[in-house]
């Protein structure tokens, strides 16, 4: 779809708003009416490398987030929500795509500068979704599903982008072997470098100041706000006004900035009086990167870190608030992950899938709007290693890890302490061939990522 159609949808959307019908799809769908909030605008707040015991209201004792939590105490907290990888880049494409980075060719570690390929832009993004419905969408941060011309947010159905194409550490400023690390951070604009080496005391506020604007100039038509910060990722930095705040050190500082960046948003959307008409998430890309000690973040009472596949790697802080629509204070226990936000996206808004391509994640929205008896869809859950190899499932309480043959009750032994394999030898034995068939399934289906030979910008100034 060309700019210009974009353009057309984006007018009848505000043409909607302006004569009174719900904004979005009503010129489009002249044969039935469209549900009350049809067009929800939805926001996606995502941290990096932060764990699930960073924050107030996950049970850190001294990092402060009272935003979040506010958003927790008037929303939904789950606890047993998951990322499809334990490192950034096929993290990314999981959220983004609703798939296992393995459906999408993803999983195979990170975007490093030198690399030529990203996510395939045949795929079909959040975004990508949303902006056939008319919605104005913008990333706004940390990217990290390629940086070659062709592969960035505005080729993957975002209108907007404002950041950084790959992680804040890729980056001869911070590199300890700079002398020969050629290659510089850029923050970009579209697909224009605007500095080279950006100051990152400051990327938290400036990615917030262009999140509210975007909230400004959009609030009156639907609209889609992913907002993937580049902190916590080390190396960590927070601005003035938060530097040495926090009795955790310099993480609760950069934890507590982020946390001032939720409350600016949410104070934007009330502004123009959109909180019953936003549904915004905000969550994690993986587990704390616990080799760097006090500079990285916690996992709380989760074994493991980013890169492992215990629960520390993998299970992630989530919080969901939609005034209205999610019940307040409700905790969801249920199995989750970010590859079910795409089908949930797109039953909210009414997107069609039907038609499209397989996916892994499942609609959750009677989940999260807290209907009686709303069970989790996952019925088994495969954990991948960072490098893409299959590496363990979870079938209701029980974590197999495939290559120990250990076997964990994730839910009495939220620390996986005790390996029960002894115990349950026929469990363990239908837990294996379980996931073999469902990564075997998705080998033989799975997609290409996407191979640019042109580079688009050159390693630095
Ligand atoms: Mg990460």
């Amino acid at each position: 779809m060309g700019p210009a159609r974009f353009r057309f949808f984006r007018a009848c959307a505000v043409l909607a708003a302006a004569i009174g019908l719900p904004a979005g799809c009503a010129l489009r769908h002249p044969t039935g009416p469209p549900k009350p909030d049809a067009s929800p605008n939805i926001v996606i707040i995502f941290a990096d490398d932060q764990g699930y015991g960073d924050l107030s209201c996950y049970g850190h004792p001294t990092i402060h987030t009272p935003h979040i939590d506010r958003m927790a105490a008037e929303g939904m907290k789950l606890t047993q929500f998951y990322v499809a990888s334990p490192v950034c880049s096929p993290s990314r494409a999981a959220l983004l795509t609703g798939c296992y980075p393995k459906r999408v060719g993803m999983h195979r570690h990170v975007v490093f500068p030198p690399d030529d390929w990203g996510l395939h832009t045949d795929e079909v993004t959040i975004a990508d979704l949303l902006r056939e419905r008319g919605y104005a969408t913008a990333c706004i941060g940390k990217w990290h599903l390629g940086h070659r011309r062709g592969l960035l947010p505005t080729d993957q159905g975002f209108d907007e982008f404002f950041g950084v194409p790959y992680s804040n550490d890729m980056s001869r400023f911070h590199r300890s072997e700079s002398d020969t690390y050629p290659h510089a951070l850029p923050l970009m604009r579209a697909d224009t470098v605007l500095e080279w080496e950006p100051d990152q005391h400051e990327l938290t506020r400036r990615y917030t100041e262009e999140a509210v604007n975007f909230i400004d100039r959009h609030h009156g038509e639907p609209f889609f706000l992913y907002l993937p910060h580049s902190m916590p990722h080390i190396p960590i930095y927070a601005s003035e006004a938060f530097a040495g705040r926090s009795p955790r050190g310099l993480y609760g500082d950069v934890i507590e900035e982020i946390d001032w960046s939720v409350g600016e948003i949410r104070a934007a959307l009330e502004r123009h009086g959109l909180s019953e008409r936003t549904l915004v998430v905000f969550t994690s890309d993986n587990g704390p990167w616990l080799p760097f000690k006090t500079r990285g973040g916690t996992a709380g009472p989760l074994r493991g870190g980013k890169g492992s596949n215990w629960e520390g790697g993998q299970r992630v802080p989530c919080v969901v608030w939609w005034p209205g629509r999610v019940p307040a204070g409700s905790i969801s226990r249920a199995v989750t992950t970010t590859m079910d936000l795409l089908p949930t996206i797109a039953r909210l808004t009414g997107a069609p899938l039907a038609d499209r391509r397989r996916i892994d994640g499942h609609d959750i929205s009677a989940l999260l709007s807290g209907e009686g008896g709303a069970t989790s869809p996952t019925e088994a859950f495969i954990y991948y290693t960072s490098n893409g190899e299959p590496a363990g499932i979870r079938r209701g309480p029980w974590k197999l890890l495939l290559e120990a043959g250990e076997l964990y009750d994730v839910e009495a032994d939220i620390g996986e302490k005790w390996d029960r394999a002894q115990e349950h030898p026929e469990l363990v034995a239908e837990l294996r061939v379980l996931a073999e068939a469902r990564d075997a399934e998705i080998t033989a289906t799975a997609r290409p990522r996407m191979s640019v030979l042109e580079p688009l910008f050159k390693a630095g100034p």
